[in-house]
């Protein structure tokens, strides 16, 4: 079936509407009416091939909700009407070691992702900046109703993948906990950290933002552009997790963290980021990467958001506006994520 969509045909092109083929929906398929779909720093990288070859052209976009259109033969997880959400992934092999625990972000054999990816019949796969997709039903998510409908489209990246940190990492009561960056990444992690129970500090570029994050639950907002913040910091805190998308100097960083505290890179800029191995030696400190989250911890995720009653800020734009945004997300000109109205699709 063919469905309305906007796609790059190269790195240095503008997104522009096109339609995209979305396979019949087979016995385990669900086939989704996409109400929105957010704006991953993510795709921005990949569109305009900051971090390696793109099968072109593309429609990128992996924070998708939208409502059950129906169903395959075999599906028991999903029902037509459900209000559910699509990730950064649409499979994986499901028999390795990693993908038996639950970590199908870390699938031996290789998730696939929901976009730029060879899908098992040969295709590539196409994101969510569309009006409707297909998915195996293992791999959609259920979006409980209280979250409102188009600020729930960030859970299913900007969620997971600072819930999963946070949460293998023991973010809670007793724990000082840093989010670096403000953006769409970032202002979850404060919300989820505060739920969470942790004493959260923001580290941003500036003091702009600062209302805000207090009010998202930051206990604490520094300016990184102020070195006296670095020198007030040292060895401060028992986890940090960084959602920069560009490099920064870690050696400032790693130096606010306490005995036995772990930074975490979320951030994936495409430059390597040099270490100076000393700074770890200190505090017997660690440097760690995460990515995303498995189905079962996003599951856990929603229901957890929920729960607490809290949501991403979002600014629902229509898909005309695609380009604009991203500049704007490049410019961290973003309260706190973007969100694609997919009816502007139409
Ligand atoms: P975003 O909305 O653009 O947020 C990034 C934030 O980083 C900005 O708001 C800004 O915060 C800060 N920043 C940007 N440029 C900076 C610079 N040159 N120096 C210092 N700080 C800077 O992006 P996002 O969507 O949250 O994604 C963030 C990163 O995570 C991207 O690299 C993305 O690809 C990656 N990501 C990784 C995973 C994973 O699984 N690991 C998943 C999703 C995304 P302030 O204005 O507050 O300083
Ligand atoms: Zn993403
Ligand atoms: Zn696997």
């Amino acid at each position: 079936m063919h469905v309305n969509a906007y796609a790059a045909s190269s790195a240095t092109s503008p997104l522009e509407p096109t339609t995209i083929e979305r396979r019949q929906v087979g016995p385990a398929d669900v086939l989704i009416d996409i109400a929105y779909a957010g704006i991953c720093h993510s795709d921005i990288h990949t569109i305009r091939g900051e971090w390696g070859e793109v099968p072109y052209p593309l429609t990128v976009g992996h924070e998708i909700v939208g409502t059950v259109a129906e169903v395959g033969s075999d599906v028991t997880k999903h029902a037509v009407g459900d209000r559910v959400g699509v990730g950064c992934m649409v499979n994986s092999c499901r028999e390795c070691e990693n993908c038996r625990a639950g970590e199908e972000q870390y699938c031996l054999n290789g998730n696939i992702g929901t976009y730029g990816a060879i899908d098992r019949d040969g295709t590539v796969t196409q994101g969510g900046y569309s009006q409707k997709i297909v998915v195996d039903q293992d791999f959609v998510l259920r979006v409980p109703e209280s979250i409102p409908y188009e600020a729930a489209a960030p859970l299913l990246c900007a969620g997971i993948t600072t819930y999963s940190p946070l949460n293998h990492w023991n973010a809670g009561p007793g724990k000082k906990v840093a989010i670096v960056g403000l953006g769409g990444l970032g202002h979850m992690a404060v919300k989820i950290a505060h739920a969470m129970g942790a004493e959260v500090t923001v580290l941003s570029q500036t003091l702009s933002k600062k209302d805000d994050g207090l009010k998202m639950g930051a206990d604490h907002y520094f300016a990184t552009s102020d070195p006296e913040t670095f020198r007030t910091l040292k060895n401060t805190f028992d986890l940090i997790v960084n959602t920069v998308s560009a490099p920064l100097d870690l050696k400032q960083y790693l130096g606010t963290l306490t005995l036995d505290g772990t930074m975490v890179n979320v951030g994936a800029p495409p430059e390597p980021l040099p270490i100076q191995v000393f700074t770890l030696f200190t505090n017997r400190r660690s440097f760690a990467g995460s990515s995303i989250g498995g189905i079962r911890e996003t599951q856990e995720m929603l229901d957890f958001c929920a729960e607490k009653g809290i949501a991403p800020e979002v600014e629902v734009i229509p898909a005309s506006a695609i380009n604009d945004a991203y500049e704007r997300v490049l410019k961290s000109d973003v309260r706190y994520r973007f969100v694609i109205d997919a009816a502007t699709l139409a």
